[in-house]
């Protein structure tokens, strides 16, 4: 396996050694320069000796000084080529001084004196190539500057034992040059080794603790950072206070600009919370949209901690005062911070956490959008309850915990017209949920779509096994279709692939929209309608009457029913304008050629009223509260039978 490691590293760590060998290596230059004067001394003139020694202190003087401005350069690591061309240029010149001992220093007839010379420069070249070796030019150039000048010397002697002695030590100097480099060579594999282990570690750490898309601090390294926070505050006697904060509306960003938009837009914001708060602050990415801040040390006076948590969070809220310039688009964004205050060592991550989170959910439900929410006892169980229905939501449909209840409707002789599918939740520990406080969050998440379709199937199913009943055959099924499903661009051809599965009769199904959806892309709504109207599916408009639908859409709206919401029918008794709205809600649905029907009528009275009024199908307690299937089939076959 090739290992490789960054080449700057790599160069880096050389020069580093060629550096710090350097003053054991001047020390014993220094020694053998002394040794070789002191024993010239009497051969050679004093006028020689004290040039070579000034070349000598002046190579060496130049390797001290670039050494010692080496290492005042704190960004030595940033001019690492320019430190490694100075200390090879001065390679060469220190080898060049060797050489001139050659020449200089070398007795012309006094072999033992010659032999003597010979062996200090061997020394030398033999222990400047191995230090040198880790970079093959400053050891030639050491070598090179040495042989250069000296061998001449000795060649040009002319005696056959100087001659010998040039030769032997050129091979010597060869034959160290040749080992120096395979040195060399496992000694930079050494550190290239070394060098990827480290990136490979730090690489490892990365992943392990950071956010892959922000760099920031992940959900490990936070819970981490929170605990020494914990400590920390335990020791100074302090509050330190954790704040949750959620993009508003970021999946709306996501599925209208797509991901790499969201991503880019996560990536400043992570930026600028980082900007904005302390350094010794935490800010962390817990995960899609949502980034906690771990704040320390904030004091020991609680009322002053929660002011001082109050002040961050508003400081972080004014990081989001400037749109986000995206590649496509400016884009402007508010978060809703929930904040939770934690004194010491007694604190609990996941639970602080969870706290912060509730406060930040609550921030986001109130009016006043983009707001910061102090975590607060009261709120707890509500909250608490929402956030268990969320996550358990999640798995209801795969856990076959939904079934499906049915009320009748009846005609103006109490005769049964239809029935209406209302979809129940049966929670493993909280027993029965009514949907008005799961349908909500289902639709929010988006997970009604599959829901919704699961209801569909189910009823169509139904439908097809009641055509077979003596009482079933015409009796209409209504069933809820949420916005989010209606809007779904497959709607039109989901449904009729669901009526054609179950192989139920479409002209028995009735689907009960809403009037949030009709404010939304007319034109597409009433295609869609005429298209499932076409294989003779009808359709009602639900809880008339508490939308903002204008008359003129409503007229241009191929509806069959409308479905008089049961807020007016509950005080049409004693109201009279209630009374004046479900008139002309009556009179209205006339006129367009549309059925309409009351829901929610609980008292006889409440149905003469509505009978007088023209209404001519009801649904409501009086008939027949929701059934669980086998119930509102007895139900149903009772009536028939008597
Ligand atoms: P909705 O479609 O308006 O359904 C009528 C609601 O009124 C039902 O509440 C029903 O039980 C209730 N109700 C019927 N008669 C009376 C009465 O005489 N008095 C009173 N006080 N209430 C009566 P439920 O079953 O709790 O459903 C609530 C809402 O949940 C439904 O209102 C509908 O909007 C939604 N929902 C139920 N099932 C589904 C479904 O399968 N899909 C979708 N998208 N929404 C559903
Ligand atoms: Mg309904
Ligand atoms: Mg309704």
């Amino acid at each position: 396996m090739k290992i490789t490691a960054e080449p700057l590293a790599l160069d880096t760590e050389i020069v580093e050694m060629l550096y710090s060998n350097n003053r054991r290596s001047l020390l014993a230059a220094v020694v053998v320069m002394v040794a070789l004067v002191f024993i010239q001394y009497d051969l050679i003139p004093i006028k020689v000796l004290a040039v070579w020694s000034s070349v000598f202190l002046m190579a060496y003087g130049a390797r001290a000084y670039i050494t010692i401005q080496y290492y005042r350069d704190h960004q030595r690591e940033q001019h690492v080529q320019q430190w490694l061309n100075r200390f090879r240029v001065n390679s060469g010149l220190c080898g060049a001084a060797w050489g001139l001992a050659g020449i200089l220093l070398f007795p012309e007839a006094n072999t033992s004196h010659q032999a003597f010379l010979i062996f200090a420069l061997v020394g030398v070249a033999g222990a400047g190539v191995i230090v040198y070796s880790v970079d093959t030019i400053c050891s030639n150039l050491f070598a090179g500057g040495l042989l250069a000048l000296m061998i001449p010397r000795f060649l040009f002697d002319g005696s056959q034992l100087s001659i010998a002695l040039a030769i032997l030590f050129i091979v010597y100097v060869v034959y160290v040059t040749i080992a120096g480099r395979s040195l060399a060579s496992s000694l930079r594999e050494n550190i290239t080794l070394r060098i990827a282990s480290n990136l490979d570690n730090k690489k490892v750490h990365q992943l392990a603790y950071y956010d892959f898309l922000t760099n920031l601090p992940n959900r490990r390294l936070l819970a981490d950072r929170l605990n020494q926070a914990f400590v920390r505050c335990a020791r100074s006697q302090s509050y330190g206070a954790v704040l949750s904060l959620d993009l508003n509306n970021f999946k709306c960003l996501n599925d209208s600009k797509g991901h790499l938009a969201g991503d880019e837009l996560l990536q400043q914001v992570a930026q600028r919370l980082q900007n904005t708060l302390r350094k010794k602050d935490t800010i962390a990415r817990a995960g899609g949209d949502e980034f906690i801040a771990v704040l320390d040390d904030l004091g020991r006076d609680k009322a002053q901690a929660v002011h001082a948590a109050q002040l961050a969070a508003e400081k972080l809220m004014g990081a989001f005062s400037q749109p986000f310039q995206l590649k496509n688009c400016k884009y402007r964004t508010m978060p809703s911070i929930g904040i939770c205050m934690f004194y010491g060592d007694e604190s609990n991550e996941a639970e602080v956490l969870r706290r912060a989170d509730i406060a930040m959910y609550q921030a986001k439900k109130s009016e006043n959008l983009n707001s910061v929410q102090l975590y607060d006892e009261a709120l707890h169980p509500a909250i608490e309850l929402r956030a268990t229905l969320e996550s358990d939501l999640a798995f209801a449909l795969q856990a076959n915990q939904f079934s499906l209840y049915y009320q009748l409707q009846v005609d103006q002789a109490q005769r049964p017209i239809g029935a209406e599918v209302l979809l129940r939740w049966q929670h493993p520990t909280l027993g029965m949920v009514p949907p008005n406080q799961f349908i909500p969050i289902a639709e929010e998440s988006g997970m009604i779509v599959s829901i919704g379709n699961w209801v569909l199937m189910q009823a169509c199913l139904q439908l097809k096994a009641w055509q077979s009943m003596p009482w079933g055959s015409s009796l209409k099924l209504s069933v809820n279709v949420s916005a989010l499903q209606f809007s779904q661009p497959d709607f039109v051809e989901t449904v009729i692939n669901t009526v054609q599965t179950s192989k139920c009769d479409p002209h028995h199904l009735r689907l009960e929209l809403t009037e949030s959806l009709i404010v939304k892309n007319i034109d597409d709504v009433i295609d869609k309608i005429n298209m499932l109207k076409k294989i003779g599916i009808t359709f009602s408009l639900d809880d008339f009457g508490i939308g903002q639908s204008s008359l003129s859409v409503l007229k241009r709206l191929p509806l069959d029913e409308l479905k008089i919401d049961k807020s007016f029918i509950s005080d049409i008794l004693h109201n009279n304008s209630d009374t004046f709205i479900v008139q002309t809600i009556i009179n209205m649905g006339k006129n367009l050629g549309h059925n309409v029907i009351a829901e929610g009528v609980e008292l006889k009275q409440q149905k003469h009223l509505l009978q007088k009024l023209g209404c001519n199908a009801y649904q409501g307690f009086l008939f027949c509260r929701p059934l669980p299937l086998q119930e509102f089939e007895a139900k149903l076959t009772h009536i028939h039978s008597a």
